[in-house]
C-alpha cells in the first residue's frame, strides 16, 4: 500500500530491463520470487526504523484480528527465509505498506474501512503479494527507488555509493512528494498483479475472495466521499472501474483455490 514508490528515473540509472513475467498464470499458480539479500537487509533495518519513528497500535482487537490474519495467510504462503511481521500503526489514514524481507505494516485508520476479517485479509493478502513477487526490486531495477519515510531511499543511494549530489536531489524529489502527501507508486501492472495475486493467497487461507470486490469497493466510494483526498493508499492504488473489472475477472479462477 503506501509503500512509498518513488519514482526517481533520473537519479538511479540502473538501466532497465524487460518486466517479468506475470508472477501468476491464468490457472491461479503463483510463482514466489525471492529478494536480493541486499533489498532484504534494507526491508528489515527500514522497517526497525519505522518501528521506533511511529507509534505503535496497543488497541487489542485490531492486533488480534491483524494476527489472525497473518498467520492464516502465512501457511499458504511459502517463501524461504522470510522474517515475517505484521504490525499495527497508530495512524488515522488508511494506510498499509510492504517492505522487502516479510514486513507489513498496517495503519489503525485501515479497520474502518476493513471492517472485517475478510477486508483485513485482502489488504494484507495483497501486500504480502507485492513481497513475494518482488515488486520492489523490479521498481529499483527499473531506476526507480523504494522508500517509506523517506527512509530506504537513502539506504539504497547509500549502498551503491551515489554521490553526494545524487543524494540531494533524491532528496529534493523525496521532499516534493511528501510535501504533497503524495507516495508514488507501485507501477500499475505491478498493482494488478498484487491484487490477482493476493485473491489467490486469501482464497487458499479460506477467506472469500468474493470479499476483495466488496472491500476495494468499499475503499473507493471512501475516497470518493473525501473527493479524492481521503487517503494517500488511493492515490498510489486507483480504484478505477478498470481495476475492480480485473478483479472481477479474475474471482473464477481464485474461487477454484478457495479453501472456506
Ligand atoms: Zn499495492
Amino acid at each position: 500500500m503506501r509503500l512509498a514508490i518513488f519514482l526517481l528515473a533520473p537519479v538511479l540509472a540502473l538501466g532497465s530491463c524487460a518486466p517479468p513475467p506475470p508472477a501468476v498464470d491464468p490457472s491461479g499458480n503463483v510463482e514466489i520470487r525471492q529478494a536480493s539479500s541486499s533489498l532484504q537487509t534494507q526491508g528489515l533495518q527500514l522497517f526497525q526504523q519505522y518501528k521506533q519513528k511511529k507509534t505503535i497500535s496497543r488497541n487489542s482487537s485490531y492486533n488480534a484480528q491483524l494476527q489472525r490474519v497473518a498467520t492464516r495467510l502465512r501457511r499458504v504462503v511459502n517463501l524461504p527465509g522470510a522474517r515475517w511481521e505484521f504490525v499495527v500503526f497508530e495512524d488515522k489514514t488508511p494506510n498499509a505498506f510492504a517492505l522487502p524481507g516479510g514486513k507489513v505494516g498496517v495503519n489503525s485508520g485501515l479497520f474502518r474501512i476493513t471492517r472485517n476479517e475478510a477486508g483485513l485479509a485482502t489488504v494484507v493478502a495483497h501486500e504480502i503479494a507485492h513481497i513475494t513477487s518482488n515488486h520492489a526490486e523490479a521498481r529499483v531495477q527499473q531506476g526507480q527507488a523504494v522508500a517509506v519515510g523517506g527512509l530506504i531511499l537513502d539506504a539504497i543511494l547509500n549502498s551503491q555509493g551515489a554521490a553526494e549530489g545524487t543524494r540531494q536531489t533524491a532528496g529534493q524529489i523525496y521532499g516534493t512528494g511528501t510535501k504533497l502527501g503524495a507516495e508514488l507508486p507501485f507501477s500499475r501492472v505491478q498493482e494488478l498483479e498484487a491484487d490477482k495475486v493476493g485473491l489467490i493467497f486469501m482464497a487458499k487461507a479460506g477467506y472469500d475472495p468474493r470479499e476483495a470486490v466488496a472491500l476495494w469497493k468499499r475503499f473507493g466510494a471512501y475516497h470518493r466521499q473525501q473527493g479524492g483526498q481521503g487517503s494517500e493508499f488511493l492515490r498510489t492504488h486507483p480504484l478505477d472501474s478498470t481495476r475492480i473489472q480485473a478483479l472481477e475477472d479474475f474471482l473464477p479462477v481464485a474461487l477454484r483455490h478457495y479453501r472456506p
